[in-house]
């Protein structure tokens, strides 16, 4: 039987089952992206859409909250839990919406602020001239060391010393090596600054054990819910319980209204498996992947920003004479390989155009991609990448993507060693497949 959508309104059923189609056909390298479980989508699909509930459970605005209280609670608790954290707040509707509640509760307009700069990875949230952020706040920006391209500690206490931030932002959104909260902890305490670790990124590895956790030498913590952590698309921010209060009244009423509480069910969906044994050997496969890739293109020829990766991401420098980011990011998609543009650290070109690309494991692992098939990607990717302008190569390479694609999805469904969990055929629309 047709589904409602397809019944009721098929172009946009129809735009729905082609994108899952490219899902499934397509490798889906973008290291922000990830494939949400069938139970995550059932949630963030569900009734609980239709319910205002302004407010915090037990404390709303409107009758007939028990249910979204209950699911709002659980959601807490198990984000509390998960990070070892004092207090949560899972209403932030995405990761730049978490960001502005700790900026809104520490922050008046024109303080100053410390965050990592575009071009070494920062957000844009963190002081993007374009972003609120830069327009409210002063924004002064550590960068990474020109030779390592690591994060250059001794600028970092100097600006602290120099500038005396009210905040100092630790995280990033293309970054490719382990964040050392403790030191920057010790910066922060010696200039009277208060720290936080925007986690969007790495939430998954936290939480999955596979990268230090910045709850102890952060007082906020930031994070999105759609990418390692594989959730539903959203936001959420952990803090010490001395600082919830402020917090919480940034979030709602300062800003925003009502709480989505469908997503903050999906969002609780999201934790609990985060907590499951087999979330942790996610983690510990996208490290694994990500290093295998690197590999790969390195052996190839390629360049990576700070000579590899330590996380689930990986930046690839091109040549200063070779292609833009832009063209080398729409070549690969061509070749079924999807990528984005990035800026690299010290880059000269636009973010629209930029001299790189970033990838990563987490949502091709979630497919059920296994290092060698990381390896054979990364040979496909360097094989575009040395003919870029030769239609026939990117056609050879999207065909092979196809095969390995289905490959893949046959041995997940022969050896049933992937838990439902990880199933993207039935998690993307069921009723569509
Ligand atoms: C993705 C990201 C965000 C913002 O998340 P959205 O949900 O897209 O608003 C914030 N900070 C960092 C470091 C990110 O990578």
């Amino acid at each position: 039987m047709a589904s409602a959508l397809e019944r009721q309104d098929p172009a946009v059923y129809a735009a729905v089952v082609s994108e899952e189609r490219r899902l499934r056909e397509h490798i889906q390298l973008i290291p922000s992206e990830n494939y949400p479980s069938a139970a995550v989508l059932e949630a963030n699909g569900s009734v609980m859409t239709q319910k205002y509930a302004e407010g915090y459970p037990n404390r709303r605005y409107y009758q007939g909250c028990a249910w979204v209280d209950k699911v709002e609670s659980l959601a807490r608790s198990r984000a509390r839990r998960l990070f070892q954290a004092g207090h949560a707040n899972v209403q932030p509707h995405s990761g730049t919406s978490a960001n502005m509640a700790v900026y809104f509760a520490t922050l008046q307009p024109g303080d100053t602020v410390m965050g990592m700069d575009l071009t070494s990875g920062g957000h844009l949230t963190h002081g993007s001239p374009v972003n609120f952020s830069a327009q409210l706040y002063n924004f002064v920006h550590y960068g990474v060391d020109p030779q390592t391209e690591r994060i250059d500690f001794d600028q970092v206490a100097r600006l602290a010393r120099e500038h005396r931030p009210k905040l100092i932002v630790t995280g990033a959104t293309a970054y490719p090596r382990y964040w050392e909260y403790d030191r920057f902890k010790e910066i922060a305490d010696e200039v009277g600054a208060l720290h936080m670790a925007d986690i969007a990124h790495v939430c998954g590895l936290i939480a999955g054990g596979v990268h230090p956790s910045p709850v102890p030498y952060a007082q906020y913590v930031t994070s999105s819910t759609h990418k390692t952590l594989r959730g539903p698309r959203g936001g959420f921010v952990l803090c010490e319980r001395g600082l919830r209060r402020d917090l919480d009244r940034a979030v709602f009423p300062g800003l925003q209204g009502g709480p989505l509480e469908h997503v903050i069910a999906a969002k609780a969906v999201m934790f609990h498996e985060a907590a499951q044994p087999d979330f942790a050997e996610y983690a510990r496969a996208v490290m694994d992947n990500c290093a295998a890739l690197a590999e790969t293109l390195l052996h190839e020829g390629l360049t990576l920003v700070s000579g590899g990766t330590d996380n689930h991401l990986l930046l690839v420098r091109l040549p200063a004479d070779g292609p833009t980011g832009k063209d080398a990011a729409a070549a690969l998609e061509a070749a079924g390989l999807v990528t984005n543009k990035n800026t690299v650290p010290f880059d000269t070109k636009s973010p629209f155009v930029t001299s790189g690309i970033r990838m990563g494991s987490p949502a091709a692992t979630t497919f059920g991609f296994r290092a060698d098939e990381f390896r054979t990607i990364g040979r496909l990717i360097a094989r575009v990448l040395r003919n870029l302008d030769d239609e026939a190569v990117q056609a050879a390479v999207a065909a092979e993507v196809r095969d390995l694609a289905s490959a893949v999805v046959e041995r997940r469904e022969r050896e049933e060693t992937w838990p439902p969990l990880f199933t993207p055929h039935e998690a993307v629309a069921p009723a569509l497949v």
